[in-house]
């Protein structure tokens, strides 16, 4: 996995170049963070006994699932009258198609690019990284997050937008911090299951929260 922090932080400096319809930006930044949500279904699968073949970076991290995601809300805009449907529509494709291609740049896994065919890339496949860092890519989860509530938070100072939810945005950007302090403690000291599972759980708590934070704070996304 990229950090869906990573995939987040992107989207803010870009969002100045981008054309100012409603939904566009914030479908972006969705659909930027979307993707990842496929980790529930390796969650319910681990935690039933399940096999998680194939149900990570497959039908969330294709571009085929980003052309659909783009067309239906685009019909649906139409039949609705709501134009700017289709443009959240859009936002969503092309948030789905960068975090895509910031999983393939970034780092040492591919994804089904063309699910449901068979269309496995990946650019890392000749390339194994030291042990000691990929144990540093689970509480890196918690400190990118965490990255994307400090920029979020100084975006909506500087455009004075949603100001009443930085309070707890402050908060819950010290509980990631404290969330990674914790969790790269116990990846260097602890091998236990357990740990995998609480860290899964957390990890799931946060894209809720992430999503919600960005739910709370659309008008700063979009301003
Ligand atoms: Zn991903």
């Amino acid at each position: 996995m990229a950090q869906i922090g990573i995939h987040s932080l992107l989207v803010l400096p870009i969002k100045r170049y981008i054309p100012k319809h409603k939904g566009l930006v914030f479908g972006i930044l969705l659909g930027s963070i979307l993707p990842d949500a496929d980790n529930f279904a390796v969650a319910a699968a681990t935690l039933t006994g399940g096999s998680v073949e194939g149900l990570h970076r497959t039908y969330t991290h294709s571009l085929l699932t980003a052309a659909f995601i783009v067309l239906m809300f685009f019909l649906l805009g139409k039949i609705f009258k709501k134009e700017n449907w289709g443009y959240l529509g859009l936002g969503l494709g092309l948030g789905f198609g960068l975090h895509i291609f910031v999983d393939l740049l970034v780092w040492f896994n591919g994804v089904e690019l063309f699910w449901p065919f068979n269309s496995w890339v990946n650019l890392w496949e000749n390339v194994t990284p030291p042990e000691a860092w990929m144990k540093l890519m689970n509480p890196l989860e918690f400190l990118f997050i965490a990255l994307f509530f400090v920029a979020l938070n100084f975006e909506a100072r500087k455009q004075n937008t949603d100001m009443g939810v930085i309070p707890t945005l402050r908060v819950w950007t010290y509980i990631q911090l404290v969330l990674f302090v914790v969790f790269l403690i116990l990846a260097y000291v602890s091998t236990s299951n357990l740990v995998t599972i609480i860290y899964g759980a957390f990890y799931l708590l946060s894209l809720i929260l992430l999503l919600w934070i960005v739910f709370k704070m659309r008008n700063t996304i979009e301003a």
